[in-house]
């Protein structure tokens, strides 16, 4: 292990108090910080932030990739430069992937080490609007570590 500047003591510039070790998450990318108890500054570790910001620039990076039919299926090519950071970060990668289709013209792949653990919550509402009246109102809550908390509930506005 080579040694991290997190190891050592670090004393906020303004309180001269002893800052401690937390996680910051910024667009789902998590980032060793050290936080001031008493003042709140805050400092992330500069390795994660350069890494931030290459995930940032790819992140809004556009790529246009070709579909080609293998056998009964279409395989698409991902850019090696994502897959190249994606082990730099070690995040993942066996070859296994969850390739979801999350709603018209949006397909997505997820990649993660312990798939299992992760927990997914996702909440989303829809309204339907006419006239300026809001006449369908959908909550959808979904929380894959409590299914059973799962909702999906639909208001409708007499007219
Ligand atoms: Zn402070």
């Amino acid at each position: 292990m080579t040694h991290d500047i997190f190891d050592n003591t670090i004393l906020c510039k303004n309180c001269n108090k002893r800052m401690e070790k937390v996680n910051v998450v910024r667009n789902s990318y998590i980032l060793r910080a050290v936080v001031c108890p008493a003042c709140n500054d805050k400092i992330i570790h500069p390795v994660d932030e350069q890494n931030y910001n290459k995930f940032i620039n790819l992140r809004n990076k556009e790529f246009n990739v070709k579909m080609r039919l293998v056998g009964n299926s279409y395989a698409v090519s991902i850019p090696k430069e994502i897959v190249s950071f994606m082990n730099t970060q070690k995040s993942m990668m066996d070859d296994m992937v969850r390739l979801c289709f999350e709603e018209m013209g949006k397909l997505s792949l997820s990649f993660g080490e312990n798939k299992e653990n992760t927990r997914v919550i996702k909440a989303r509402e829809v309204r339907v609007v006419k006239n300026g009246k809001s006449i369908i109102h959908s909550k959808q809550i979904y929380d894959s570590a409590h299914p059973e908390k799962n909702q999906n509930k639909i208001y409708r506005s007499k007219e």
